[in-house]
């Protein structure tokens, strides 16, 4: 089955997902400010030009604030019975908000965030978090099988979101653990590859270690292995963490670890030299300083 889908945002993420929903037969029309394009989509020149008569309207935007604009112009472009899969991250109060305002104008909504960046894209391997109805997932689902492998239905409206920035903290937050280890291992004269034979077979291990060794030549190939190219940017741990402590502000949840992690990467990516590598780039960071400073 072939469906009109409406592209909005189509940059590092949302172009490559864009073109494999093109290359798997689906008809797609792309929407972006900064007038990119992606291959086999066909360009609009408004946002409503992209969304009139789709079956679908994907979104993949930069923040929160965005999205509730683009939804603005969106939903009443959209005919009634649509679904809006919105597979950016953003705050979970703007997924609900735009879920809501989808209902209202008849209207599915999925808040779809992902996890594999730009590879993932690519590959058409992403991992999809998604919030909705069971209808507006069940519809949605397709798709998901197209841009990526898996696809988690984890509630209502904002629970995807809610999954990722949750996901993503655990992630800052052992990353950081990881790291300062690997520095704290080195003062002791340990051998990086034995610190990693050693953790990563033991209570210790996690998909920082195991997966993404921040220590270059140790481990699996990671972004370490090429002078810390993003990878996973640490500007966008930073948003996530931003996030996750926003939410946890709204409900009033105790997450001194986040906080902590949050603090330390606006200090790498904002005052040091941070921005532009990977987030394990805190790895060559923490070896490079002492306990005071
Ligand atoms: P990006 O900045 O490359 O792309 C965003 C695009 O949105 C840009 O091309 C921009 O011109 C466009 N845009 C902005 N305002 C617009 C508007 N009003 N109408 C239409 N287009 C507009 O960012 P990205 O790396 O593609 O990330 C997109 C989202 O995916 C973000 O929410 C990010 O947090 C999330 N994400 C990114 C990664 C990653 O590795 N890059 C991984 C997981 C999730």
């Amino acid at each position: 089955m072939s469906f009109k889908i409406g592209f909005i945002g189509l940059g590092n993420m949302g172009a490559p997902m864009a073109h494999n929903l093109a290359n798997a037969g689906h008809s797609v029309t792309g929407f972006d400010t900064a007038g990119t394009t992606a291959q086999g989509v066909a360009a609009a020149s408004t946002v409503q030009d992209a969304c009139a008569e789709a079956d679908f309207v994907i979104t993949m935007l930069p923040n929160g604030a965005i999205l509730r604009s683009v939804a603005d112009e969106v939903l009443p472009a959209m005919k009634k019975g649509a679904t809006l899969i919105d597979c950016s991250t953003v705050d979970v109060e703007s997924a609900r908000h735009v879920g809501a305002q989808a209902a209202d104008a008849g209207i599915g909504f999925v808040d779809a965030p992902v996890s594999g960046g730009i590879g993932g894209a690519s590959g058409g391997t992403l991992t999809f978090m998604a919030g909705g109805s069971d209808d507006a997932f069940a519809a949605a689902n397709p798709l998901f099988d197209i841009m990526g492998q898996k696809a988690v239905h984890c509630g209502d409206a904002g629970a995807g979101q809610a999954a990722k920035i949750c996901n993503n903290m655990i992630l800052g937050a052992t990353m950081i653990a990881t790291c300062e280890a690997f520095a704290l291992a080195d003062k002791l004269g340990l051998d990086r590859q034995k610190m990693f034979d050693v953790v990563s077979t033991s209570s210790g291990y996690s998909w920082s270690m195991n997966a993404y060794c921040p220590a270059p030549g140790v481990g699996p190939q990671s972004p370490a292995d090429n002078d810390y190219t993003p990878g996973f940017a640490a500007e966008l741990m930073l948003k996530d963490l931003g996030l996750s402590q926003q939410a946890a502000e709204a409900v009033d949840a105790d997450t001194p670890m986040g906080a902590l992690a949050r603090a330390l990467y606006a200090q790498f990516v904002e005052e040091e030299d941070g921005k532009g590598r990977d987030f394990s780039a805190m790895l060559p960071r923490f070896a490079a300083r002492s306990r005071s400073a």
